[in-house]
């Protein structure tokens, strides 16, 4: 095994040029419609100059933006050095109370996808800065913490967070095949918002058939709104009753956004980590993580949705806060099973 700080190091190298990636991408969505030259239509035609509409006052974005940076901040703060469940949970409320029934599931990264696409593919289509930002902090914080906006600051996975009562595990194998499924539905939302499937109208209009199906699929957004069509009031609902027992099965089997931070977070340069400095091996935090994140006694980054529960069943921290009790004694009653395994009782002793 490589030393902690050599490892450290290679990941380092390969965590810039990601970076470096990240921005180049980030600007070339901005700059994608002003690059192109118009078509030619000759005669008089003169076009319009093009603006950022910005739907909200200047300075409502600007709050939305500085929450978003703030609670990206404010969560790396709580599950990376404060190791802190209660301050993750709370972040979580917050998250939906300003972001879920205040903005209405609005400002949003998920959605934001099919506002990148588009803007590539078509000129004429102008992004907000707003969006384009709240697309990319989340994936920068990703890089920089893992994914920190998963663990507190997005209102869809907090509000599934809360419901989580009684967590079974999935089949590992089935598992490993359902979390491709973001992946799929990012390629399905990332086709339509770009191209679509043109079709021809009832009076013969053609139309291009680009959709947004992120945001006409969101099952939690009808509950932000208390209101919306039946059927997608009945989904939101059902993830909510299957989250219950299958911890937060949107974030883990469906989240186009939660695809692309599981692919930054890969790259992550800090992250969750349960016995940073000692190797404990134990297993009670593998069976404490809700979404089957801990693999080998590690937090895997990709999966890892960084909620902090890990932390209030090892027995490190739990020392460490000053606490005791029952995690301390399932540690000695597991131990003392360890031990009878390997040095079995003798008989009639
Ligand atoms: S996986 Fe998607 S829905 Fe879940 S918390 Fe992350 S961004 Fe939000
Ligand atoms: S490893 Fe599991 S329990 Fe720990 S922070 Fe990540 S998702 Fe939560």
């Amino acid at each position: 095994m490589g030393s902690p700080s050599s490892c450290g190091g290679a990941r380092t190298r390969s965590f810039w040029p990601l970076l470096l990636l990240l921005v180049a991408f980030a600007s070339s969505a901005l700059l994608a419609q002003y690059q192109k030259a118009p078509p030619d239509f000759g005669g008089s035609y003169s076009f319009p100059t093009p603006t950022h509409p910005e739907p909200r006052s200047g300075v409502a974005l600007g709050i939305d933006l500085v929450l978003l940076a703030a609670g990206l901040g404010l969560g790396a703060y709580l599950v990376l050095g404060r190791r802190s469940r209660a301050g993750a949970l709370a972040l979580g409320v917050a998250a939906i109370a300003y972001f879920g029934f205040y903005r209405k599931g609005c400002t949003c990264p998920i959605g934001a996808i099919q506002n990148v696409t588009l803007s590539l593919v078509d000129p004429r289509y102008l992004i907000s800065y707003t969006v384009l930002a709240f697309f990319f902090l989340p994936l920068v914080a990703a890089f920089l913490f893992g994914r920190v906006f998963c663990g507190g600051v997005c209102p869809l996975g907090a509000v599934q967070d809360l419901v989580v009562l009684k967590p079974k595990r999935v089949p590992e194998t089935l598992d490993r095949w359902l979390r491709w499924l973001p992946f799929v539905y990012l390629a399905v939302a990332v086709f339509f918002a770009g191209w679509g499937i043109p079709t021809v109208s009832a009076t013969g209009k053609a139309l291009s058939g680009r959709r947004f199906v992120i945001c006409e699929w969101d099952p939690f957004i009808g509950f932000f709104r208390v209101a919306g069509p039946f059927h997608m009031l009945a989904i939101g609902a059902a993830f909510l009753g299957v989250g219950a027992f299958y911890a937060r099965p949107y974030c883990r089997w469906f989240c186009p956004y939660g695809a692309l931070l599981s692919l930054a977070s890969r790259f992550s340069w800090k992250y969750v980590r349960v016995t940073p400095d000692k190797e404990l091996d134990c297993g009670l935090c593998a069976q404490s993580c809700p979404v089957g994140a801990i693999r080998a006694n590690r937090a895997d980054r990709a999966d890892c949705l960084a909620c902090a529960r890990c932390y209030e069943t090892c027995p490190r921290d739990v020392k460490l806060r000053g606490g005791d009790g029952p995690v301390e004694l399932e540690l000695h009653r597991r131990t003392a099973e360890a031990a009878d395994d390997v040095h079995p009782a003798e008989p009639g002793s």
